[in-house]
């Protein structure tokens, strides 16, 4: 059974901001459009009066922000992340609108925690960041002047949140949460599961020389994209686990084959 809460579990998240003032006004844009839970994950200076000075009365986000030393720290239990990013990268990810954004994150915070990222102020998030994302937002700027302020893309973000929780019809979107009898794999569990594929990919040498990168990207976003539950992570780690015992097998009865194996075949 799916658990609905009340309440979308929503966070907005700032990765590594260098200025004091820009977390004040992400908190005032945040609490004017009804969102309170904000993160920081290694801010250069917090808390620091010209946050609070810039928050204006939204003392209460500041105050009750939460700091990581680690984006992991900062999402690990969330089941849908969107990372915000005023340039197109080559990542290999979904883009949404703020619009589509908006009704993603919604539907998803009221059946579990999601997360909004931004990035920092000088060079955004960084593509391995993004590629612990479900998807990415831009926001359509002028291509010749993309960059919004941090502080004021929190505030497109924040209020398109806004309308969407007033009832703004929902557009066609790509990203609604399924109904499902097992809760969605948590970003730790994906994480796990990541890191289970690059060994299990290493030990049946599956890259023979070709990059691992690219592989393990092509995977994220095939898994990410797919939003698997807890159970069917489950089932591949299973898979995983049997391909690498399988490996292990292989070897062994390798070296039983050759008792008296000569030095490495170069051409291996
Ligand atoms: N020079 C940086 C811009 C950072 S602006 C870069 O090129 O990435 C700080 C943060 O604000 C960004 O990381 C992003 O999260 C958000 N932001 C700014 N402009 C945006 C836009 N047009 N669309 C989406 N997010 C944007």
């Amino acid at each position: 059974m799916m658990h609905s809460t009340a309440t979308p579990d929503l966070r907005l998240v700032l990765v590594e901001p260098s200025h004091p003032g820009n977390i004040g006004a992400a908190a005032r844009a945040m609490r004017t459009m009804g969102l309170r839970q904000l993160v920081l994950v290694n801010p250069h200076a917090f808390p620091h009066a010209e946050a609070s000075a810039m928050a204006a009365g939204a003392d209460d986000v500041l105050a009750a922000a939460r700091v990581c030393a680690r984006l992991d720290e900062a999402i690990g239990d969330c089941r849908f992340v969107l990372g915000c990013s005023a340039r197109r990268r080559h990542v290999p990810l979904t883009e949404h609108s703020p619009r589509e954004a908006a009704s993603a994150l919604w539907t998803h915070a009221t059946h579990g925690p999601a997360a909004l990222l931004f990035g920092r102020e000088r060079t955004g998030l960084t593509n391995d960041e993004l590629m612990h994302c479900n998807g990415s937002v831009f926001i359509p700027s002028d291509p010749e002047f993309s960059s919004l302020n941090l502080a004021a893309s929190v505030q497109v973000l924040s209020y398109e949140l806004r309308l969407r929780q007033l009832g703004a019809p929902v557009q066609a979107g790509p990203a609604t949460a399924p109904e499902r009898d097992e809760p969605p794999a948590t970003h730790a569990q994906m994480e796990g599961l990541f890191g289970h594929f690059d060994q299990t990919l290493h030990d049946i040498d599956f890259h023979k020389g070709r990059a691992p990168d690219t592989v393990m990207q092509r995977l994220r976003r095939l898994l990410l994209r797919a939003e698997p539950d807890q159970r069917e992570v489950r089932v591949l780690r299973g898979i995983l686990s049997d391909a690498q015992r399988m490996a292990r097998l292989a070897r062994a009865a390798g070296a039983v084959a050759t008792p008296n194996p000569g030095p490495a075949d170069p051409a291996d």
